[in-house]
């Protein structure tokens, strides 16, 4: 079992990490923006795909592995459209979720042709798709740090949005931008959790990052991806920082073993990135590499729902 385990997340895991990777790499292009998008009658395949013939093994095991009574909490997926064609809906969204017995999303937009300045358009569309299922998905709103934002991020707040989503490479900026920093300053003063992407493409995280979370200690930050390109400095940096958790979507096998074996389990929440990954495979990463990094059940349903979830009870 887990030969084949292993043979799954090299597969299938990998795949959405090319994905990604070219995603980023259209966008850095600035287009094109009419491709095909991702069609959803596809998507809404995968998770049968991805949970039957020979990979009923592996997802048997998945489901074996969830801790009884665990309510999986899926930490970064993005409902909306982006500019490099991929698109995912509130229904594809709910579909994939039960499917997959995920009780919990958080939801934000993605790099949407139609973000305009202020991100108001593809924040509406995250919020009707809340309203629509408001006890599977948390609502995040994300923003241009380069536009004015003041109105937006007052205006989201106000509505009832639970977190704030950030793009330094979608959106071009630093961490350390002061547009940004402000930011930060908004979040904590609102009591806004903020998911920063800290994977593909990123070169800077901790370095810029670290005097903010020290300066705001209760700042609530997701460094989405694990912060991948700077792990181990992430995990030193941040470890005595116990509001900042470390989310899992689209990492590498390897990259997921070292930060289960270098950071409190605590500190670590289960995301998937649909639709640049999926539920099946991630669930499948996340859980291996912590079952090889030796957690126990009380800290496996900890990454999957635990360690999250109790910042929105
Ligand atoms: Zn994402």
């Amino acid at each position: 079992m887990r030969s084949l385990a292993v043979a799954w997340v090299s597969c299938y895991h990998l795949a959405p990490v090319k994905r990604s990777c070219r995603a980023v790499t259209t966008r850095l292009r600035g287009g094109p923006r009419t491709r095909a998008s991702l069609d959803t009658k596809r998507q809404s395949q995968d998770v049968g795909a991805l949970t039957s013939g020979t990979m009923a093994g592996p997802w048997a095991w998945v489901q074996k592995k969830i801790p009884t009574g665990t309510q999986v909490f899926d930490a970064h997926a993005h409902v909306g459209v982006d500019i490099d064609g991929r698109a995912m809906t509130a229904d594809g969204m709910k579909e994939r979720m039960d499917a997959a017995n995920v009780h919990t999303s958080i939801i934000f937009p993605l790099n949407d042709p139609n973000a305009r300045d202020d991100y108001s358009g593809p924040n509406d569309v995250v919020w009707a798709a809340h309203e629509e299922y408001q006890d599977a998905f948390v609502p995040f709103f994300r923003l241009n740090p380069h536009k004015d934002y003041e109105a937006e991020f007052t205006r989201c707040v106000e509505r009832g949005f639970k977190g704030l989503k950030l793009h330094p490479v979608s959106q071009e900026f630093e961490l350390d931008d002061a547009r940004v920093v402000r930011l930060f300053e908004m979040a904590a003063e609102a009591d806004l959790p903020v998911l920063v992407h800290a994977g593909f493409a990123m070169e800077r995280i901790v370095e810029p990052l670290l005097p903010t979370v020290e300066r705001l200690p209760e700042l609530r930050l997701i460094l989405g991806h694990t912060a991948m390109v700077e792990l181990l400095a992430a995990t030193r940096a941040f470890s005595d920082h116990p509001n900042v958790l470390f989310e899992t979507s689209v990492v590498r096998a390897k990259d997921l073993y070292v930060l289960f074996c270098s950071m409190e389990p605590a500190r670590i929440c289960y995301g998937s990135d649909i639709p640049y990954g999926d539920l099946p495979s991630t669930l499948h990463a996340s859980l291996l590499a912590a079952d090889v990094a030796g957690l126990s059940e009380k800290e496996l349903s900890g990454v999957l729902s635990g360690n999250i979830r109790r910042w929105f009870s």
